[in-house]
């Protein structure tokens, strides 16, 4: 058993209340985290200040770029080792653990570069004899507060373009999977990132949390979690005029027309619905799909979401791991119940294929007949769970798509490109795929509108996100300043 403190200034804290990670494949404690209250959530921001006041902003962008090298470096030589850590809290298979940690170097090295080739810029205004200049400042001190689904990749987007601006971060994890994170800020001081510059604090939502977010010294938060906590957070942050970024939940439509080709759109539904069994923001959730093709492809899904293999997620063939822990097993299986009593049709049933597996596994769930009024269409389920429904005119499908309180992603499967621009140009979301699904790049922002949540990660402003801009005016010589 692995017992874990909160990370804070380069030293591990112990505390006496801690809280116990199950590992969803084997229902049993793993480990245990330490949890924080508003004293840890004071030691940590107070920390972060006194790196951010002292040493850290004498650090100028191209030694701040070294530092987060010297990071990337570290995390291309030893992300192997932070594996097993994120699997064994949140479930998550290990194939896909690994994609993603084999490249989380890349997006340090991105924001690296990009802190490099920051270039001063110009300004000119129309007062005579007066010249003024623009400065970029760093915030200060970041809270960045991250979910369970992907901790460390998640974490990454936001700590590399919040370092790189030159902020220090304290970072709380979601209970349910904080060790990965803890992992990596261990990593990161042995690599070289200066004591207080990123501190972990581990501990619950509403109280740590909301205590980091609350801090007078917290002077920018980044949220990515459902939209429940995006609103807590808000409240919190509105509270002390602090601006935050909030990445939320979706309920992403994939409009596929009748002239799709259907091999591609087949995989492209199956793992913008399945990948991390249902378990992520951007899940393709909601099917619209024109009618003369509905059945036919219905049943190419079935075929193959009905064979996926579900099984232990360290194991490298394993296709659909369990879900990350008991309640939110419990909140899928309600959700499809209550699909099921408000009319829709199953046809896989994922608590059948679940049978027999220890754990907090659910397989596959393919619904039919979902109509608009029902919960199935209107609330993210988060779990391996598709709604399925028909149209019969372009107006329609985009009618279908836009009808949601969520806005983060959206699909369009056709061969007809005209028709893919079109329709991607008409649905409200984020960012929408055609012929293609789920790509993330660190030069393409994500983020959503509506529930989904506001501001956007990643993308060319990434770093100035995490900068102010400051004006400063100097007359060149006794200026008339106008009076009255
Ligand atoms: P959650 O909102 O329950 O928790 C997310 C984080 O917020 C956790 O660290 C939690 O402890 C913290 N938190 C909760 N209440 C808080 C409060 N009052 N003050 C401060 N912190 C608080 O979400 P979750 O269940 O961990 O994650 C799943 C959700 O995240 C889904 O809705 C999913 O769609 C969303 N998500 C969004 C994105 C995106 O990029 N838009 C990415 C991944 C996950």
């Amino acid at each position: 058993m692995k017992h874990y403190g909160h990370f804070i200034g380069g030293e591990w804290i112990s505390s006496t209340d801690t809280i116990d990670s199950i590992n969803p494949a084997s229902a049993k404690t793993w480990a245990t985290f330490a949890a924080g209250d508003a004293q840890t959530a004071d030691h940590a921001i107070k920390t972060a200040h006194a790196a951010f006041t002292n040493e850290w902003r004498e650090f100028n962008p191209e030694q701040r770029a070294d530092v987060i090298d010297r990071l990337a470096t570290a995390l291309e030589t030893h992300w192997e080792s932070l594996v097993a850590a994120e699997v064994s809290d949140n479930g998550k298979r290990i194939a896909e653990v690994r994609g993603q940690f084999a490249g989380l170097h890349t997006w340090f090295r991105h924001f690296a570069n990009e802190a490099r080739n920051m270039t001063p810029e110009a300004q000119t205004n129309g007062v005579p004899g007066v010249e003024s200049t623009l400065h970029h400042l760093p915030y200060g001190v970041v809270v960045a507060i991250t979910p369970w689904n992907s901790p460390l990749m998640i974490l990454a987007w936001k700590l590399a373009p919040a370092l790189a601006a030159g902020n220090t971060v304290v970072v709380k994890p979601s209970e349910m999977a904080s060790a990965s994170t803890l992992e990596f800020a261990k990593l990161a001081f042995e690599a070289g990132v200066p004591a207080g510059v990123l501190n972990v604090v581990t501990g619950y939502g509403h109280t740590v949390g909301e205590a980091l977010v609350r801090h007078p010294l917290t002077r920018k938060v980044t949220f990515t979690g459902s939209d429940f906590g995006g609103r807590k957070v808000a409240e919190a942050a509105a509270n002390g005029v602090v601006p935050c970024v909030l990445e939320l939940g979706g309920k992403s439509a994939q409009v596929v027309f009748a002239d799709a080709d259907l091999d591609n759109t087949v995989n492209g539904i199956l793992s913008g619905i399945f990948l991390s069994n249902g378990q992520t923001c951007v899940a393709g959730s909601r099917l619209i799909v024109e009618k003369t093709i509905k059945n036919a492809l219905t049943q190419r899904l079935l075929d193959v979401a009905g064979g996926l293999r579900l099984g232990d997620p360290m194991d490298a063939e394993t296709q659909i791991g369990p879900l990350a822990n008991e309640a939110h097993l419990r909140k899928v299986t309600e959700m499809v119940a209550t699909a099921q009593s408000e009319g829709a049709r199953c046809l896989l049933d994922g608590r059948e294929t679940a049978q027999g597996h220890e754990g907090y596994y659910f397989g596959p769930t393919i619904f039919d007949g979902v109509t608009q009024n029902m919960q199935l269409w209107r609330e993210e389920v988060f779990g391996p769970v598709l709604a399925i429904t028909s149209f019969e005119t372009e107006a329609e499908a985009v009618s279908l798509a836009n009808d949601s309180d969520y806005g983060l992603a959206g699909g369009v499967w056709t061969q007809d490109p005209r028709k893919g621009a079109r329709v991607a140009a008409q649905i409200d979301a984020g960012t929408v795929y055609v012929n293609h699904y789920r790509s993330v790049d660190p030069n393409v922002p994500i983020g959503g509108i509506k529930l989904s949540g506001y501001g956007r990660e990643l993308g060319p402003n990434a770093i100035k996100d995490f900068l102010q801009t400051k004006s400063i005016w100097i007359g060149s010589a006794p200026v008339a300043v106008p009076f009255p």
